[in-house]
């Protein structure tokens, strides 16, 4: 669709959400009367900008269902997201909401050339969590055949993957680099598979990693996006081009915002993404602040796609570590980890406080080849970690080299930061 058409239908969406959430919603209805905003204020996709923002906090604290816009009874399927802390985060959808939803997942994954023929091997969670129903839907609307293998049970996977002959992987991009390493122990080599694309997302990856795992499980990884306050995963997607994640912007409205002062960016600016919901009935949300950091550009795509295209996340507002006052993000120090060839790529990152000073300890696997040379070897490759974290990232950090198969193996979102340092 030519980007005119589609702002005309952006606006037509946003000025209805705005209105139903506001006859039907109390919340919204208090905060757009706070703001002095009504939905017939809304003359362009600009306006969105004078509508009020919707933060996490908001969610909780109408838990567990204090933000839906219709009855139960029209509510068919409830997905919820933990988080870190406290109660989780409660969505709803009605039978529309799921046929938007699959939608956007058949258009994920016919981004990546998937069709009927394919057999997707679904390794995201089912459950609450939206990965697994998610993937589910969305690859049984193309015709797919679809193995719902869940996370997990690795040895089960690769039976899946040899016996069934899957083509399709979708899974976090941990749990790609888990499976990985479980064929290599098996003594499988993923080119006599007949994998070919994999969806990984749910979790931070950076590029150095896609190149990783395309390396040892012989497939092209593409990067999706979303998130369950907004729909769960399909709310943006990689093309073959891989030049950043389409949103698919009929369904959801993309903006960027200074994280500080909360003024949208233009496209090309790097800030804090916020969504909005143009078509959910059950839990409409209104500028969602995702805390997720991205670029959006909206120069065409060789693809012929005309949405947006949102960069690989670099990280969140709340996971950026202020480290003797410098801001680190987890995803440059793996950015720069997984360019080590005597590291595997698997780490941990843990920042303590030491006599008021914070401490950054960087935990990293050593490939078993370097392990054989000995003591000497693990030595060198902890210097040499140190050394780029110190050239890239500016700051001096004790580097651990551990064994392989020291870490823990995450199945779904990995766990990769532990910050022991005291809450303020
Ligand atoms: P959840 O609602 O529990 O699935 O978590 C959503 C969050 O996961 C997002 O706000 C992001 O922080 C993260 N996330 C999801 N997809 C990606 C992705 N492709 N790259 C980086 N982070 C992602
Ligand atoms: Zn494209």
């Amino acid at each position: 669709m030519p980007r005119e058409r589609l702002r005309d239908l952006q606006i037509e969406r946003l000025r209805a959400v705005v209105a139903s959430a506001c006859e039907r919603i109390p919340f919204y209805r208090e905060v757009c009367r706070q703001r002095g905003i009504a939905p017939q204020d809304l003359r362009s996709v600009e306006d969105v900008q004078h509508l009020p923002f919707t933060v996490k906090t908001d969610l909780r604290d109408h838990y567990p269902f204090g933000l839906f816009a219709v009855p139960l009874a029209d509510v068919v399927r409830i997905h919820a997201s933990s988080g870190t802390t406290g109660k989780p985060i409660v969505v709803g959808y009605t039978r529309r909401d799921l046929e938007t939803w699959t939608e956007v997942m058949a258009r994920t994954l016919a981004s990546g050339d998937v069709g009927p023929d394919d057999v997707v091997q679904n390794a995201y969670g089912y459950g609450l969590f939206t990965g697994g129903l998610g993937f589910h839907q969305g690859a049984e609307r193309i015709g797919c055949t679809v193995v719902p293998t869940s996370g997990g049970f690795s040895e089960r996977q690769l039976l899946v993957m040899q016996d069934f002959g899957s083509t399709v992987l979708c899974c976090t991009p941990s749990y790609a680099l888990s499976l990985a390493e479980e064929l290599r122990q098996a003594g499988i080599d993923p080119k006599t598979l007949k994998l070919r694309v994999g969806f990984f997302g749910a979790e931070p990856w950076s590029e150095q990693m896609r190149h990783e795992i395309e390396a040892r499980l012989d497939v092209a990884a593409l990067d999706l996006y979303g998130l369950t306050e907004i729909i769960g995963p399909g709310v943006s997607s990689e093309c073959l081009e891989r030049r950043g994640m389409h949103v698919f912007e009929d369904h959801f409205l993309a903006e960027i915002v200074d994280p500080v002062t909360l003024e949208p960016l233009p496209p090309g600016r790097r800030g804090e993404l916020v969504f909005t919901t143009l078509t959910k009935e059950a839990t409409p949300v209104i500028r969602y602040r995702t805390r997720d950091i991205s670029v959006l550009h909206d120069d065409p795509c060789p693809c012929g796609r005309t949405l947006v295209r949102m960069e690989k996340i670099t990280g969140r507002t709340d996971d950026m570590l202020i480290i003797r006052g410098i801001n680190v993000f987890p995803s440059q120090i793996e950015s720069l980890l997984v360019g080590v060839p005597e590291c595997e790529p698997h780490y941990v990152l843990v920042v303590r406080r030491e006599k008021a000073m914070d401490e950054l300890e960087v935990v990293v696997e050593a490939n078993p080849e370097v392990v054989a040379q000995g003591a000497a070897a693990m030595e060198a490759a902890a210097h040499k970690v140190r050394q780029r974290i110190q050239g890239v990232v500016g700051i001096t950090a004790t580097v651990k080299i551990v064994p392989p198969k020291t870490l823990e193996r995450s199945i779904g979102k990995a766990k990769r930061v532990i910050d022991e340092r005291p809450k303020t």
